[in-house]
């Protein structure tokens, strides 16, 4: 293990896990966003490491500089962080104490658990306190000694000493309708346990709880126990479990658990099987003394990470242990508590050193240049068949050997000097093929190892794609060259056949398998006759320089990149001219040079700034401080593997994107209020009847983000008087004058440096002291309600009446209901309101999931259904009679695409089906034929006979498969049955 000091920076790493970086020119208490950079490892490999971004909070930003070791966050986002010096609470990227309605700090948080509607139970003090929206109650409830609480959907289970064995309990805090919050014993001595007759909850010591939704898990004695829906599932010897007490409990989002002892380690999969591993290091001492405290953290990536030996020991997915290597002058940090943010932000915590928090965690791992010769100004990245790695660069072409140790450890094999190669593909054969710019092409046999120049009649622009019928197309300074058939490659490369005197700089194929050529000023479309392409667009308009680079959607829109860095998106209707715009929504920096759609459909842009990436959530951004090695991105260096893992080429090394899926899929994100007054009157408390006479209005409002750096900008309106929203970076405002009897104010957070905006906060109250809501919801959200009418006049008035008597439970009513239409809403977004169908986006979010999750002898198809000759039916039916045949299929399928199928509307009049439980082929072709006899058989609509009928492409699931390949394949078997006619089921081979 090596480490290296650069320029005042000291570096540290785990092997191969995170490296950190540690300022040491700035003054120890002036925090900030220190980058993580590059560092050498122990000679044999390319360096494996990660990058991050690391802040501390020693002291700084509202934080005490005590240690503080109790983390949780809630549904909002909002991170509380609790000590003995008080509790924190995260606001913009800042902390600000928490203090108990008396304005006394809470002293001694010994616990805290966040429930599912934004409550927060805190153990302080030997009191429970419940903080809701609507402030604080203390609940009827001491505890002496340990203490800890877990959420329970909205309740939650409070644990104190260490169960009945030993004096203390574990009840559930039932805070449902309008009662008052009420504690009960978890479980009485009836036998409502499945496995054991006598419950183990109220015989054995209690050691640990982790909670998710409505499942709770208890270390129990030896055994570990499930509670859910009031019974006990209890695991012991008998399953497999071995005996030990256990310390650390974490919960996967499969439902899985993963329990650690001191020294073991066991996994209990959601379907009750049980993994047993020895954990291959020692705990530190502090938790031998603590051991209530040991933790475990599960990243992302399906990672590890928990105390062992010195510090912490990480453990792969793949079940690689791996130990935290701090370097000698470094005082090694004893982390003792750890959490993960909602952001995917690591949170350290060591006794006289405050919390750092770690972004970019899990997604990242950087491909370093060894000691030798290594890749420079890499373009293209694949493995062979062998699962070796290969590295096109500026410098040559690199082999490295995977190790047996997973795909970290590799050595170099073979390093070929040639120069300027650009991307590699890799035939049926199993050959790779490459371009040497402004030469030819060179293919290396994959049995021999033999590297073949193949001379090219013109100069290669390192343009090349590889088609589905196996063709390898490439691009010239002069034109186009197709070479048939790459298995029994001849010793020259075929001549130019096509766009003879063009510069073609960039091929791809559309969603339907045409190729798409741009060259300097025009992006040429294969048309339906052979080796012919039409001149679609003239780029010398849009002033984005010559074309360099393109990627087409999954919705068919091609984005075009230019030499000047800027992006165009271009729609080529089938009937009808062009339709080119500017990129709306996303990164608005411009300076890119790269650009890259991968088998998700997410379109990455690289640049000089970083990388931004498009996914159905908005748009992310990283750079060197969220895990890149370095921010610039290299020409063409976006570049999918064969798993689906990603690489990207920057002027300092490769960064590697494992686990794409592991990506944060953009976290929910609201903005809340931090305060809200008129005059002396607290808006967001209970009362809110206001004085006569000039009001002031003071609005305090804030997004909990870590990561934002303070980036945020906030849009706030107050509605009837401002007529529009107002921008600003301030997180307050102040009306001078409020006259009117009702305040809806309404503000949301953006996000600056993630792109992203955050859900919208409304304050709405009215002077009869009657506080309709302080509501999360989108805009659109609140103009629904308002337009209904639903707050204003039937629902108040019923409030009104009530009000007399039960005031508060009515309220409490109120926001129930708000917060059941907000459910409501969100069903209707996973749902087409025409067809009642899925909507595209959970369609496809559902097939990601099921190939995820499949196994080899599964099978899943896709058929894409296409109305044929749409546009004819709505020209004669009007629109509303394409919209009645449209709801018909959708009817129609519901009934006859089977219990076990997934239908959705993939757009327009197009429809999509995922069959997931098919015996054979032929049973699904069948199946897929009684479908399509359904669809197409006549309707009535008004007076008139209406068939509508319809062409499917079907495609069935083969090892490798992405979603999006599949849905690729389908629609491409579409195309043909369009072609063939219409009115067909096309399988795709
Ligand atoms: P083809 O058989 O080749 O598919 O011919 P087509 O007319 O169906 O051509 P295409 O699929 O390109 O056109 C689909 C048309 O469907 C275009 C659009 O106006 C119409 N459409 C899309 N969504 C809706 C909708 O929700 N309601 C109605 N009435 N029409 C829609
Ligand atoms: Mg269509
Ligand atoms: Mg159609």
């Amino acid at each position: 293990m090596q480490f290296q000091k650069k320029s005042g920076y000291f570096l540290f790493s785990f092997t191969p896990k995170p490296v950190f970086r540690k300022s040491r020119g700035l003054p120890a208490k002036l925090y900030g966003v220190l980058v993580a950079a590059v560092i050498g490892f122990s000679g044999l490999y390319p360096a494996s490491a990660q990058a991050q971004t690391v802040r501390f909070f020693n002291g700084q930003n509202g934080l005490s500089d005590a240690s503080l070791n109790i983390f949780a966050q809630n549904s909002e986002g909002f991170l509380y962080i609790g000590n003995k010096t008080g509790l924190y609470v995260s606001s913009g990227g800042e902390f600000t104490r928490v203090d108990k309605p008396d304005g006394l700090p809470f002293r001694h948080t010994a616990a805290i658990a966040a429930g599912t509607d934004g409550s927060i139970l805190i153990a302080a003090d030997k009191e429970l306190w419940l903080k809701t929206r609507s402030g604080f109650e203390k609940m009827p409830f001491q505890y002496d000694g340990r203490i800890s609480l877990a959420a329970y959907g909205m309740d939650f289970i409070v644990l104190s000493g260490e169960g009945p064995a030993r004096n203390g309990g574990i009840w559930r805090l039932f805070r449902h309708q309008e009662a008052k919050p009420a504690f009960t014993p978890l479980v009485k001595d009836h036998t409502d346990s499945q496995i054991s007759s006598r419950n183990p909850l109220n015989a054995e010591v209690l050691s640990v709880m982790v909670s998710q939704e409505k499942t709770v898990w208890i270390g129990c004695g030896t055994a570990l126990c499930r509670y859910r829906d009031g019974g006990v599932d209890k695991f012991d010897e008998r399953q497999g479990v071995p005996r030990e007490v256990w310390h650390a409990l974490v919960i996967c989002q499969d439902g899985a658990l993963i329990a650690r002892s001191d020294r073991k380690l066991v996994i209990i999969a959601a379907n009750g099987g049980v993994h047993v591993e020895e954990i291959p290091y020692e705990i530190p001492d502090y938790f031998r003394k603590n051991p209530s405290e040991i933790f475990m953290l599960r990243m992302a990536d399906g990672s590890l990470m928990t105390p062992g030996h010195n510090s912490l020991v990480g453990r792969s997915s793949a079940g690689h242990w791996d130990e935290m290597d701090w370097p000698s002058g470094y005082s090694p940090q004893m982390i003792s508590s750890a959490f993960i943010d909602r952001e995917y932000g690591v949170w350290l915590d060591s006794p006289g050193r405050g919390p750092v928090r770690i972004a970019g965690f899990p997604f990242w791992k950087s491909f370093l240049p060894g000691n030798d010769i290594s890749p420079m100004h890499v373009s293209d990245v694949r493995h062979d068949v062998a699962g070796n790695l290969w590295i096109a660069a500026e410098n040559g072409l690199f082999e490295y050997a995977a190790s047996s140790s997973g795909r970290d450890a590799a050595h170099l094999l073979k390093h070929l000097e040639l120069e300027n190669i650009s991307s590699l593909i890799r035939t049926g054969d199993g050959a790779l093929w490459t371009a040497e710019k402004g030469k030819g092409l060179i293919r290396i046999d994959p049995v021999s190892g033999q590297v073949r120049k193949l001379p090219s009649p013109e100069q290669v622009t390192g343009a090349l794609q590889l088609d589905s019928g196996g063709r390898i197309w490439v691009g010239t300074v002069a034109g186009l060259i197709r070479i048939d058939d790459p298995l029994r490659y001849a010793s020259h490369l075929p001549t130019v056949f096509a766009l003879q005197n063009h510069r073609i700089n960039a091929l791809c194929f559309d969603q339907f398998g045409r190729l798409l050529v741009l060259t300097d000023s025009v992006l040429f479309q294969e048309t339906a006759a052979e080796n012919v392409f039409d001149p679609k667009v003239d780029l010398d308009s849009f002033d984005i320089g010559e074309g360099n680079a393109m990627a087409v959607t999954m919705s068919n829109d091609i984005w075009v990149l230019g030499t000047k860095g800027n992006i165009r998106k271009i729609l080529l209707p089938e009937d009808g001219s062009p339709v080119v715009s500017m990129l709306e929504g996303g990164p608005k920096s411009g300076g890119f040079t790269t650009i890259f759609r991968d088998s998700r459909g997410w379109v990455w842009l690289g640049g000089s700034h970083g990388l931004d990436v498009s996914t159905p959530n908005g748009w992310s951004h990283f750079d060197l401080t969220n895990g890149l090695v370095s921010s610039h991105i290299l020409q063409g260096a976006i570049n999918e593997d064969d798993d689906g893992s990603l690489w990207f080429g920057t002027e300092s090394g490769l960064s590697h994107l494992r686990e794409p899926g592991s990506l944060p899929v953009l976290p929910d994100l609201h903005t809340g209020f931090l305060s809200a007054r008129l005059d002396n009157v607290d808006l967001l408390g209970k009362e809110s009847f206001w004085p006569d006479g000039d009001r002031k209005l003071s609005l305090q409002f804030v997004a909990p983000t870590f990561t934002g750096n303070r980036e945020i900008k906030y849009r706030y309106q107050l509605m009837g008087i401002d007529t529009a929203a107002t921008e600003t970076s301030a997180n307050f405002v102040n009306y001078a004058n409020i006259k009117d009897e009702k305040i809806i104010f309404q503000v949301q957070a953006l996000d600056l440096l993630n792109y992203r905006a955050a859900s919208s906060a409304v304050l709405s109250v009215r002077s009869a002291g009657l506080k309709v809501s302080g509501f999360k919801g989108d805009w659109w959200v609140v103009f629904l309600l308002l337009s209904l009418g639903l707050i204003s006049a039937v629902s108040y008035r019923r409030i009104r009446a009530l009000r007399q008597k039960n005031f508060e439970a009515a309220v409490r009513g109120r926001t129930r209901m708000m917060e059941e239409m907000q459910t409501q809403l969100l069903h209707q977004s996973r749902v087409d309101g025409l067809t009642g169908l899925l909507n595209r986006r959970s369609v496809l979010d559902e097939l990601d999931e099921l190939v995820a999750a499949i196994s080899s002898n599964d099978l899943v198809a896709v058929a894409l259904i296409d109305i044929d000759h749409f546009k004819t039916i709505n020209d004669t039916l009007g629109h509303q009679g394409g919209d009645y045949v449209l709801e018909q299929y959708g009817q129609r399928l519901r009934q006859s695409a089977g219990s076990t199928a997934i239908c959705g509307r993939y757009g327009g009049e197009e429809l999509i089906v995922v069959f997931t439980s098919i015996s054979s082929t032929e049973a699904l072709l069948s199946q897929v034929t009684r479908l399509h006899e359904h669809l197409r058989e006549p309707m009535i609509y008004g007076a008139s006979e209406v068939v509508a009928t319809c062409s499917v492409g079907l495609a069935i699931i083969v090892p490798g498969d992405t979603a999006s390949k599949l849905i690729g394949r389908a629609d491409r078997a579409l195309y043909r049955g369009k072609k063939r006619g219409r009115n067909c089921i096309i399988l795709a081979e």
